[in-house]
C-alpha cells in the first residue's frame, strides 16, 4: 500500500534541536532571557505592535486573559459552540458563564448577528475564535462590542499570521491568545503566547503567570505557575523563523486543493481575509464519517473532524440552545491534510481520491 499520509506532521529540526542542547548546557532551564526574547520576536514577526506574555499553554493564556481583564463570577461571556473546548472551559474556570452563539456558514466563525442577540446585562465580553486560520469578522464585532460597550478576546490558536483588511489578528481584542501545541502552525512543545492591548492588562497577566509576584515573595494577588521555560521559548523562537515559509506552503497546498476538488465544498476565503489553513477544512453534505473511514481504509490518507460534538453539547456545559449552523458543520466538516510537508504527490492522491470517493456516494 502506498504510505500514509498524516493529518498534522509537526516539523522539529536540528536549529530546535540546538536551540535546546545552548538552554540545557545553560543550566537555566526555567522563565528567563529566552522566554523574554521569544515575546518580543513573536509580537514584531506578527507585526502586533502590542506586548506579548508567553505561558505554558494557550488553554492558560486565554484564562489568564480573562482573569487579568476582570472577567468574574457572574459575568457572561459570548463564545462560539463550534470550537475546541478551552474556548469555553477558560471562560468557565473564570466562574464566568459562557454563551454559546451561532457561526456563520462562510466562515465557521461567531455570526455578528448571533452575538448581538445574545448579549444581555451580565455580558462583558465576546470571545471570537480564528477557527482553521481564518479571521472571524472583527470589524463588524469589534463594532458591535463598541456599541455594547463589551470586551473582544480574541482566541486566535489557530491562526498565527491570519489577517483581515491587512490587521493580524491579535491586534484587535483587549487580549488574543495563540497556541503553541505540536499541531498548531508553529509550535513551542506546549505553549500559548498572549498579546495584550495594554500596560495594565499585560502587568495582570505576568502577575496571575507567577503566583501574583512581580517582586519575588511580595505577593499582590492569588496567582497560578503558568510560565513558560527556557527550553520552550527557545524551540518557539526557532519555529518564528520557519513560520513565514510553512504558512507559505500551506496556502499553496490549499490553492491546489481548492482548485481540484470536486463533490465536496471547499472552504471559502473572506473578502479581505488572509486564511493561514491551520486546518483545510471541506464541507461533505451527505455521509461525511464514510467518507473520512474510506480514505483512511482505502487510500491510506489522514482525515480530522473539528469538531464533531459541538460544546454546548459536551457533559460539562449541556445547554439547551438552538445553533443550527454549528450542528450542520459538526455533521458536515472533514479537515483535508494541508500541512507544509505534503508532497505535489500527497497533494494530487488526496484529490484523487476525495473526488473519487464523492462521486462514488453522489
Ligand atoms: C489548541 C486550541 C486551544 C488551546 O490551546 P492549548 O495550547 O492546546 O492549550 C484553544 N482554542 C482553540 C480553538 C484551539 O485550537
Amino acid at each position: 500500500m502506498t504510505e500514509f499520509i498524516p493529518p498534522a506532521k509537526p516539523l522539529i529540526g536540528d536549529e530546535e534541536r540546538a536551540a535546546v542542547d545552548r538552554v540545557l548546557r545553560s543550566g537555566m532551564l526555567a522563565q528567563g532571557p529566552e522566554v523574554k526574547a521569544f515575546e518580543e520576536e513573536f509580537s514584531a514577526h506578527f507585526g502586533l505592535g502590542r506586548a506579548c506574555v508567553a505561558v505554558n499553554s494557550g488553554t492558560s493564556g486565554q484564562h489568564l486573559g480573562l482573569l487579568s481583564s476582570g472577567v468574574k463570577a457572574g459575568d457572561e461571556v459570548i463564545v462560539p459552540s463550534f470550537t475546541f473546548a478551552a474556548t469555553a472551559n477558560s471562560v468557565a474556570l473564570t466562574g464566568a458563564t459562557p454563551i454559546f452563539a451561532d457561526i456563520d456558514a462562510d466562515d465557521f466563525c461567531l455570526s455578528p448577528e448571533a452575538i448581538e442577540a445574545s448579549i444581555t446585562e451580565r455580558t462583558v465580553g465576546v470571545m471570537p475564535v480564528h477557527l482553521y486560520g481564518h479571521p472571524a469578522k472583527m470589524d463588524r464585532i469589534m463594532a458591535i462590542a463598541e456599541k455594547h460597550g463589551i470586551q473582544v478576546f480574541e482566541d486566535a490558536a489557530q491562526a498565527h499570521g491570519a489577517k483581515l483588511g491587512g490587521t493580524p489578528v491579535g491586534a484587535f481584542g483587549t487580549f488574543a491568545m495563540f497556541s503553541l501545541y505540536p499541531t498548531k502552525n508553529m509550535t513551542s512543545g506546549e505553549g500559548g503566547m498572549v498579546s495584550v492591548a495594554n500596560a495594565e492588562i499585560e502587568r495582570n497577566m505576568r502577575l496571575y503567570r507567577n503566583q501574583g509576584m512581580e517582586k519575588q515573595y511580595h505577593n499582590e494577588v492569588v496567582g497560578l505557575n503558568n510560565r513558560m521555560t527556557d527550553i520552550h521559548a527557545a524551540i518557539g523562537r526557532v519555529q518564528l523563523t520557519k513560520v513565514g515559509g510553512w504558512t507559505a506552503q500551506r496556502q499553496q497546498n490549499a490553492a491546489f486543493l481548492s482548485a481540484n476538488l470536486e463533490g465536496v465544498t471547499v472552504p471559502p476565503v473572506a473578502p479581505g481575509a488572509e486564511h493561514v489553513y491551520h486546518q483545510y477544512t471541506v464541507r461533505v453534505a451527505s455521509d461525511r464519517d464514510g467518507l473520512a473511514a474510506a480514505l483512511r481504509e482505502e487510500y491510506n490518507i489522514g482525515s480530522g473532524m473539528f469538531y464533531p460534538v459541538p460544546n454546548h453539547r459536551l457533559a460539562p456545559f449541556q445547554v439547551d440552545v438552538d445553533l443550527p449552523e454549528t450542528e450542520r458543520a459538526a455533521r458536515e466538516c472533514l479537515s483535508l491534510p494541508v500541512h507544509p510537508s505534503l508532497s505535489q504527490g500527497d497533494l494530487e492522491r488526496i484529490v484523487e481520491a476525495v473526488n473519487a470517493l464523492a462521486k462514488a456516494g453522489a
